[in-house]
């Protein structure tokens, strides 16, 4: 089972698109396929980073959460590990229906980061075929991140994010949803 996010940081919904072009694609036998637009609907709706209580969720999740900065700054990690609904809501979720591969869009590094862990090579055949960069995003501090989070407590869970780059055509569009449909193939659908 495969779960892909498009919208985490409310400013970066680029995302969208692939999950419409999805949504009507044939998917491979047996295959299952959940399509989460947004789990910021404030965020996305005022096309802000944080959601309506100006919390950065991907820096809430309880995975090596920190407090990072304070209310209206752009990394605001909220009050405490998981203090926003949005982020319980999600968790709840995700250990509700186990989804093998978690998928999450994100903008505007054009990039794919490496990994060392089982699910690089799916990282590196979602770079190649859409041509993102193959590198990490650095320079940041990432605690309380969604995808770490369901990397470690969801079990057997594999989930990476996908930075595109500022901007997404439709062909483009319609390139990232046949990479999903094609990596999803190099996994067991557990
Ligand atoms: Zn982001």
């Amino acid at each position: 089972m495969v779960l892909v996010v498009g919208v985490i940081h409310g400013n970066e919904h680029d995302g969208l698109a692939i999950l419409d072009d999805l949504r009507t694609m044939a998917l491979p036998d047996g295959y299952d396929l959940w399509l989460l637009p947004a789990i910021n609907p404030d965020g996305l709706a005022n096309d802000v980073r944080g959601n309506g209580n100006q919390v950065d969720l991907n820096r809430n999740f309880p995975h090596d959460w920190t407090a990072i900065a304070r209310p209206g700054e752009w990394q605001y990690s909220g009050s405490g590990p998981a203090s926003e609904p949005e982020t319980q809501a999600f968790m709840a979720f995700a250990l509700q229906i186990h989804p093998t591969l978690t998928l999450w869009y994100h903008q505007d590094a054009h990039t794919v980061g490496p990994t060392t862990g089982r699910d690089g090579p799916l990282r590196q055949r979602y770079a190649q075929l859409t041509g993102l960069d193959y590198v990490s995003v650095t320079g940041g501090k990432y605690t309380g991140v969604a995808a770490t989070w369901v990397r470690k407590k969801v079990p057997e869970a594999m989930s990476f994010i996908i930075e595109l780059g500022a901007t997404l055509t439709a062909e483009q569009a319609r390139v990232h949803a046949d990479a999903v449909v094609e990596i999803m193939q190099m996994i067991p659908n557990v």
